[in-house]
């Protein structure tokens, strides 16, 4: 790092990431008058929206509700097609947002921050950047990358803003022999710009997590067998996405300001009206038809507001699962099939829900199988396709929807260095350590965007990122009102918060499954509860509280 520095540009903040998170951070703080930059290892803006194209990628939070607040111009100006987005219209959306808040010049693309270090006499942090994806193409087509040189200098910044994105990090199946296997092999977290033909295709999808549960309906159409590998059966619902008509888009956009309050308010980041009763007050028929409204509604979080104690207690959580588990024996025609298909060994809403169109059904086609790898586990990746533990199976394609390194991999990835060149790799060997899941001490100046520690991946995440980004916004103006030059989060407020958010996630079901929100799904990592659970509007709450304290729980120094 030491021979670039000589040469850095300087500015007043260092943005990581063009998702929505990134773009928004540099809207705001551009408008405090800030010299911002934004690096963004992809080719385009849009981080989840432009990474994940596979077949049926899509949202499950409604378009109007999983969208800006920020400016009524935009929400009122934007005209949604569905009432779940798809990833290009989502897509579309945030490049339009790039366009109409002139963002574009301050980003540079396929440029990956591969170190920040902080230091100390400055107090500055100094970022190297290299090269990402695509790099040598993007450099000087006018989309925001000045200069090959760009893609691997460093930078100075006062203030170092991680937008990376709690779902980025892609991980692999951890099998031998993926790179043996002579087919193509796409994660859904990456797939190819000019999509995948597979028809006539022998295809094998490895993971059942939302992004295996959108894209096997569509990939059974097309291909000519396909096969999926399952470790974990999920519990999913139909999403009944249907075209948003122009009236029923007007009054929602004439709702808006209240509907937007009462999301910040909300739980989840999505205005629901709130259970009374315990599931296991009410008889049976009354569950039933209150369970076959939600499988009805199409909605995410229906099923688990249906009763105040779904995420608490283990009984009242088995029949709204067994509700489920009912319904996939009523789809699925194989018994055998659907019993695999049944989660048993997890409680519903533990795993991030799901929500599906024909995923069911689909097994009753004959041309999908499935393997079930509990019973059967890989052994490894061959040249011709995939062996279990009862024989290979042999492809041309293989999808690995095999989920991601979340909350913490994309941060980690970043060699980044604190006071004293103490790591945080090395802070967070055990588990990640924050303070209302922003800022994490001895990282002077360094700010998390939907970090662990915080709602983010519980809820709607547009509202979670918009309510940090203000808040983070916020902190920067008052830190330049009042001649700050850092803001760092104490130990002891840190420890705290930590201690809380073990505390929430222990009163509810979460950390009886082995989800990535318990950072399971990769080995070798520490098992704790990355998000915060005491809610979205709670959260909000406490950290404004924080702000108005003059950012108590933080040193700030002159
Ligand atoms: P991202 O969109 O992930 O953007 C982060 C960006 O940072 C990426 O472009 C990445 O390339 C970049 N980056 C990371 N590290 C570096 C680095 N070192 N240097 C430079 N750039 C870097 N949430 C919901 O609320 N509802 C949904 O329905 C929903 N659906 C989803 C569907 C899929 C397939 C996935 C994967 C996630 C979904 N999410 C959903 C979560 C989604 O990630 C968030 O809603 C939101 O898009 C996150 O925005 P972000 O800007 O924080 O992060
Ligand atoms: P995921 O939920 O983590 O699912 C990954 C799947 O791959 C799981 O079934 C997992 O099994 C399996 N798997 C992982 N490693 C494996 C291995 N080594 N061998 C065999 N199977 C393996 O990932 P995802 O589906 O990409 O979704 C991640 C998150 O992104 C979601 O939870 C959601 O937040 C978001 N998302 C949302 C949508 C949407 O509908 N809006 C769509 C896609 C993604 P185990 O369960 O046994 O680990």
């Amino acid at each position: 790092m030491a021979r670039d520095e000589t040469a850095a540009a300087h500015f007043d903040a260092v943005v990581v990431g063009a998702g929505l998170a990134g773009l928004y951070t540099l809207h705001r703080l551009r408008r405090l008058g800030l010299r911002v930059r934004v690096y963004e290892a992809a080719a385009g803006v849009g981080g989840t929206w432009y990474w994940n194209r596979y077949p049926g990628a899509r949202c499950d939070i409604e378009s109007m509700e999983y969208s800006y607040s920020f400016s009524p111009e935009l929400e009122q100006e934007w005209v949604w097609t569905e009432k779940y987005p798809s990833q290009p219209e989502l897509l579309r959306y945030i490049e339009h947002v790039a366009d109409r808040f002139d963002l574009r010049r301050d980003i540079r693309l396929g440029t990956r921050v591969a170190a920040a270090r902080f230091d100390e006499a400055a107090s500055r942090w100094m970022i190297r950047t290299e090269p990402g994806e695509g790099a040598a193409q993007v450099a000087g087509d006018g989309l925001g990358t000045d200069s090959e040189e760009d893609a691997g200098q460093t930078v100075s910044a006062q203030f170092l803003v991680m937008a990376t994105g709690c779902l980025s990090a892609v991980k692999g199946p951890e099998v031998e022999g993926l790179e043996r296997f002579e087919g193509d092999c796409h994660h859904t977290g990456r797939w190819p710009h000019e999509g995948v033909d597979f028809t006539g295709r022998r295809v094998a999808v490895i993971g059942t997590g939302s992004s295996g549960i959108q894209s096997i309906p569509i990939i059974a159409e097309q291909a000519a067998h396909l096969t999926v590998l399952q470790r974990t059966p999920n519990f999913s619902m139909p999403a009944r996405n249907v075209p948003l008509d122009p009236e029923t888009q007007r009054t929602r956009k004439a709702e808006y300001p209240e509907h937007r309050r009462l999301a910040r308010e909300s739980v989840f980041g999505i205005p629901v009206d709130f259970p009374v009763k315990s599931a296991l007050d009410v008889r049976p028929e009354e569950r039933e038809r209150r369970y076959q409204e939600s499988w009805e509604k199409g909605n995410l979080v229906d099923i688990l507001i249906s009763y105040t104690d779904i995420l608490f207690d283990r009984r009242a959580n088995d029949t709204a699962a067994e509700f489920i588990r009912g319904k996939i024996r009523e789809i699925v025609a194989d018994p055998d099939v659907a019993s695999a298909l049944s989660p048993t060994d997890h409680p519903v809403g533990t795993k991030r829900p799901c929500l599906d169109s024909g995923y069911y059904a689909t097994y009753n086609r004959d041309d999908v199988t499935l393997v079930d790898l509990r019973r059967s586990p890989i052994v490894e990746i061959t040249p011709k396709g995939i062996r279990t533990t009862e024989g290979e199976h042999e492809f041309d394609d293989i999808v690995l929807a095999t989920g991601f390194d979340a909350m913490t991999g994309a941060l980690l990835s970043i060699d980044i260095r604190g006071k004293s060149g103490r790591s945080l790799r090395e802070k967070w060997a055990e588990g990640p350590r924050t303070y209302l899941g922003i800022g994490t001490a001895g990282f002077p100046n360094l700010f998390i965007v939907t970090g662990p520690g915080s709602p983010s991946v519980l809820s709607n995440m547009v509202v979670s990122i918009e309510q940090h980004v203000e808040w983070i916004a916020d902190c920067v103006a008052f830190l330049r009102r009042r001649g700050f030059a850092s803001i760092d989060a104490t130990v002891e407020a840190e420890d705290a918060w930590v201690e809380h958010v073990k505390e929430v996630g222990d009163l509810t079901l979460y950390p009886t499954a082995d989800s990535w929100f318990m950072g399971a799904n990769v080995p070798g990592k520490p098992r704790v509860i990355l998000p915060y659970c005491g809610g979205v509007g709670v959260y909000r709450q406490k950290c404004d509280e924080v702000a108005a304290k003059d950012y108590e729980g933080f040193t700030l120094s002159s």
